[in-house]
Formats: C-alpha cells, structure tokens, sequence
C-alpha cells in the first residue's frame, strides 16, 4: 500500500521552514492504520518479541494496536514526572537536562525481547534514549519500527547494529 497518499504535509508546523508529517489522515482511513499496524506486527512476529516500548504520545498510537494484535504487553515511554511509580531515567536531546524520558523501573525483565516503535524516525534522539531506557533494564532490542522516516536527517546512524523498519521515507 502506498501509505503516504494519506500522509498530510503541514508546511511550516509548529515552526517556520518545518514540513510537518501529520499522520492523523493514516489514522482516520481504517483500512490504511491496520495495514500498516499489520506490516509492523508480521515484523514483530519476525523479530520475535516479548513487548512493545513506545515514547509518548505517537508511539502509543502505532504501538499499542501492535501489541494488542500478538498478545503482548506495552509499556509507555514518558517525560518526567509522568508515570506513577518508581522510574528510571534518561537524558536526550541537544540541550543536555532539558529533555528526560523515563521508563517504570519494573516495566522490562532482563532478556525480554523489545520492539520499540513509535511514528517517525527524524533525528534518531528519541530512540536513541527509548533504546537506552530499555537496555539499562536488561531488555534486549529486538528491533525499531517506525511508520516514517525523515532519511535526510540520518537518523540511522545513531541506530547502527540495531534493527529497523520504515514503512515510508521522505
Ligand atoms: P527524533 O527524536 O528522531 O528527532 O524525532 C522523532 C520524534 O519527534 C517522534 O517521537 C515523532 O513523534 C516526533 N516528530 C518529529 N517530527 C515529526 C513530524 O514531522 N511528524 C510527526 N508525526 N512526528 C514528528
């Protein structure tokens, strides 16, 4: 399926010179977000995994229906101070502080196989910290699946040695 026909290009969102990817148009169209959760679950099944991670907010949007779909579980990425119980933390982002995701402390059991999704691969900075989270509890990543991703901005090369998926580039 050619996905990105329901992609919205929003051109100068949130700020100037910025095309924003609005996957709200995949979501409403039903048979274009479960072919695409599809392809992601096949790949899960591939991967063999024990648990889907996705970072707030869009990676629960494609994340979720994942791990519904194999009977898994899902446990949330987060910014700080937004989960209820104990946490572990990570720092990411240019300016170091300013940007902390955290992860509950007993989400992932040493060995657990991980798939970490979320909506679009830009910078690579939010998994690359999704990642750290699940690797500082002993997780092991199974593989990365994004709906999109933005190839320009290289997002791979902080994701080398670890698997991915992209169902569309720009
Ligand atoms: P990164 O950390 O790879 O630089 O940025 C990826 C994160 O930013 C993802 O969590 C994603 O939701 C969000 N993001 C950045 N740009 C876009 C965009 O154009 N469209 C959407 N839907 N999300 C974006």
């Amino acid at each position: 399926m050619d996905y990105k026909e329901y992609i919205t290009i929003v051109e100068d969102w949130p700020k100037e010179g910025i095309k924003f990817k609005d996957i709200t148009t995949l979501m409403d169209n039903g048979t274009a977000f479960k072919s695409a959760v599809d392809e992601i679950v096949e790949y899960a099944k591939k991967q063999d995994v024990d648990i889907v991670v996705g970072p707030e907010a869009r990676g629960f949007i494609v994340g979720c229906p994942v791990a519904y779909a194999l009977e898994i579980g899902f446990a949330p990425v987060r910014k700080e101070g937004k989960l209820p119980r104990d946490v572990i933390k990570v720092d990411y982002g240019l300016e170091y502080g300013e940007n902390v995701l955290t992860l509950h402390k007993d989400a992932i059991k040493p060995g657990q196989r991980v798939l970490i999704i979320d909506d679009l691969l830009a910078t690579g900075g939010t998994v690359e910290a999704s990642i750290d989270l699940v690797e500082q509890l002993g997780g092991e990543v199974a593989g990365c699946a994004f709906l999109i991703e933005l190839t320009y901005l290289n997002g791979r090369e902080k994701l080398e040695g670890y698997d991915i998926l992209t169902l569309m580039q720009y």
